[in-house]
């Protein structure tokens, strides 16, 4: 792998984990739906509390010769 900007072989790869949290519009929509159906919105509810944390692990490559980062 060459870096593209200045066509190096000196490429750290690096992976950096981001979490997501879900937005609050989606939140108030589910407790909405919560309460529209009673009880059986709130088992959704508690799933959704469940697997909130979305985790995501991006790969990328970094330049050491000139810095330049992309995705791979
Ligand atoms: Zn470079």
């Amino acid at each position: 792998m060459t870096c593209k900007n200045c066509g190096s072989n000196d490429i750290v790869i690096i992976s950096n984990t981001q979490s997501k949290n879900r937005s609050l519009g989606s939140w108030l929509l589910w407790i909405l739906f919560a309460f529209c159906t009673f009880g059986i919105g709130l088992l959704f509810l508690f799933f959704m509390t469940l697997t909130n944390k979305k985790t995501l692990t991006k790969t990328r490559a970094v330049c050491k010769n000139c810095g330049n980062q992309w995705d791979i």
